[in-house]
């Protein structure tokens, strides 16, 4: 397939922002797709070339993008830095730099979209002597045989910053479109813009629909599920199945007032647990191997390289997955330690046995998914947590199953909670003990409940430097959150809770690891303020919610200040705008 046409999708998507316009044009697409190419295009369209658990990343600053497009147009990368300051887009630079030099081009080569797929990749992949240059001259031959629009979108793509607001929802639903739409009777009804079944139904298309969703949450990879559905159908899709090895999407839990709110949502007896303060890990027992992932999916086996003996000692199955939380360990005084001392280990590359012993972790496993090959995640949680008990060989520090206690007695289970906070526990989670699992959403089966006001996670998309003695650091960070179709809406600026100087604990946030952390998202640049990839996720604290007429999204925070750093929070699951909305309203 041709990449214009990719190219032209791209640039309907952009345009609108009707959800159901874009699943068309999505759809469309994918139904004219050959097999071969269906992978390839998936992953573009979510601006990828690997799935997002993948250890590969393109990983290509803006810098060398510059270098290639100055190679293409034959400008000077000074000239392409200039124009990027006035866009803030390098793909808008690159389109308007071509539309000018395309004049004096007779005619180019039409590129596939294989060959954009396979040079980007190679980008990945290119290291060692000489791969700098190696990684320009592959952006440089895309660029020399695209037109303006396509550019734009090969530019942006390299840089993992696509833009185009496509959601999973609209992915997942264009799969229907195209694969199933047929056999469902689907219309689009153009003048109300809504779906029109004909013969067949709503309920039909919501079964398919989360048919679709569940093969994706359970292999988190819409390539692979776009391919099954169109050379399976429906019967390939159901049989997409757990693999031990292969992350899923972990499920989320909803928020309560208190106890008794929460004994509501989910029904009684229920099970209460600590909410532990660390981050969510996801380990996968394949006979002598062990992995572990974030919640973000990401692969950190080889940052908790410690956790595969005890794994391998503590866990008595040939086969498992379990859902847990890690949480640091003052080993020394037996107490837990705060999340962002243990969040530092996720980043590490170097030193990592080091890390391990002055900052080791423990697991507390909360849920158990697969079990020497069965497939957990339609048994009752009571039964789940029975299977939990029965293969975790508890040593404390190292491995444990989470405290629970099971009770239908409200008063019981506030005592319960009580004595949790008195131990320097942030909460309970309560859970319905008949409840499946249900991988990738928010679902009431089992609520939070903590004492204080919900902090919020965002989103930095923006920055600004500091003066005086924070001259050379990022100062003051502009904060989103998002809505449904993933676009970012403003909230407010932090630049308050960060510490000046690393501090011995090593706990808290510095400007300066802030800056670090900013300076390679820089989209655009005005004056002081900078734009950024939103990348970054951090939680953070304020007195009160406020309606706001200077943010998009009509909010603002009154006194906000970071709490942390979420490093193991996908962006796609930071607050949204109904959250904002929800908050707002319970605060009065
Ligand atoms: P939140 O991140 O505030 O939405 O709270 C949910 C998170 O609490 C989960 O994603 C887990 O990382 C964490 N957590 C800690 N203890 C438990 C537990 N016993 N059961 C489930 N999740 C837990």
């Amino acid at each position: 397939m041709k990449y214009a046409e990719l190219a032209e999708l791209y640039h309907v998507l952009e345009s609108t922002s009707k959800r159901l316009v874009k699943t068309r044009a999505i759809a469309e697409m994918l139904a004219k797709a050959p097999s071969l190419e269906l992978p390839c295009l998936m992953l573009l369209l979510q601006g990828r070339i690997f799935p997002a658990w993948s250890e590969e990343k393109i990983g290509v600053a803006a810098k060398l993008v510059m270098k290639a497009i100055a190679l293409a147009v034959g400008r000077s990368p000074e000239d392409i830095e200039k124009d990027w300051k006035k866009t803030g887009d390098l793909g808008v630079t690159v389109q308007q730099l071509m539309g000018k030099k395309r004049q004096s081009t007779l005619f180019s080569e039409s590129l596939s979209i294989e060959k954009v797929f396979n040079n980007i990749q190679k980008l990945a992949t290119a290291t060692g002597e000489g791969s700098v240059d190696r990684k320009v001259k592959l952006i440089a031959e895309l660029l020399t045989s695209a037109t303006p629009l396509e550019a734009k979108y090969i530019v942006r793509s390299v840089l993992e910053d696509l833009r185009v607001g496509v959601g999973e929802a609209a992915l997942r639903d264009a799969i229907v479109w195209a694969f199933f739409g047929k056999q469902l009777h689907l219309k689009l009804n153009e003048e109300k813009l809504q779906l029109d079944f004909g013969e067949s139904s709503r309920e039909k298309y919501n079964e398919i629909v989360d048919i679709v969703q569940h093969a994706y949450d359970l292999n988190t990879d819409f390539a692979e599920v776009a391919k099954v559905a169109k050379e399976e159908g429906l019967e390939g899709l159901k049989k997409i199945g757990l693999r031990v090895g292969t992350p899923i999407q972990v499920m989320l839990f909803t928020k309560a007032a208190d106890i008794k709110d929460a004994f509501e949502m989910v029904g009684s007896p229920a099970a209460i647990e600590y909410k532990y303060d660390g981050f969510r890990v996801q380990i996968h027992k394949d006979h002598d191997k062990v992995t572990v992932y974030t919640r973000r999916l990401e692969n950190v086996t080889a940052q908790f390289n410690e956790l595969k003996d005890i794994v391998l000692k503590h866990v008595k199955a040939d086969e498992a997955i379990l859902d847990a939380e890690a949480v640091g360990m003052d080993a020394e005084h037996k107490k837990y330690l705060p999340f962002q001392t243990v969040s530092q280990r996720i980043k590490r590359k170097y030193d990592i046995e080091k890390m391990a012993e002055k900052f080791p972790v423990e697991i507390n496993v909360f849920d158990v998914l697969q079990y020497n090959g069965k497939n957990l995640l339609a048994e009752p949680f009571g039964d789940r947590r029975a299977v939990l008990i029965k293969i975790i060989k508890p040593l404390g520090g190292k491995i444990v199953s989470a405290q629970q206690f099971v009770t239908s007695d409200l008063k019981q289970a506030e005592k319960f909670y009580k004595e949790a906070l008195g131990v320097g526990i942030e909460g309970v989670m309560v859970k319905s003990l008949t409840a499946p699992y249900q991988p990738g959403k928010r679902v009431g089966y089992g609520a939070k409940v903590k004492p204080t006001m919900e902090n919020l996670d965002l989103v930095i998309v923006g920055a600004e430097w500091g003066t005086g003695k924070r001259a050379g650091w990022f100062s003051s960070f502009s904060l989103a959150c998002q809505d449904e179709d993933g676009n970012f809406l403003p909230i407010g600026k932090v630049g308050t809770g960060f510490n000046e100087k690393e501090d011995e604990s090593e706990e808290g946030v510095t400007f300066d690891e802030m800056t670090r952390l900013l300076k390679p998202l820089i989209l655009e640049e005005k004056g002081r303020e900078v734009g950024v990839k939103p990348k970054i996720v951090i939680e953070v604290s304020y007195e009160e919610i406020q309606k706001s007429p200077s943010y998009s999204s009509g909010y603002a925070l009154r006194f906000p200040r970071i709490v942390r750093l979420r490093d193991d929070k996908p962006v796609s699951e930071i607050a949204s705008l109904k959250d904002v909305e929800l908050l707002f309203k319970q605060q009065k």
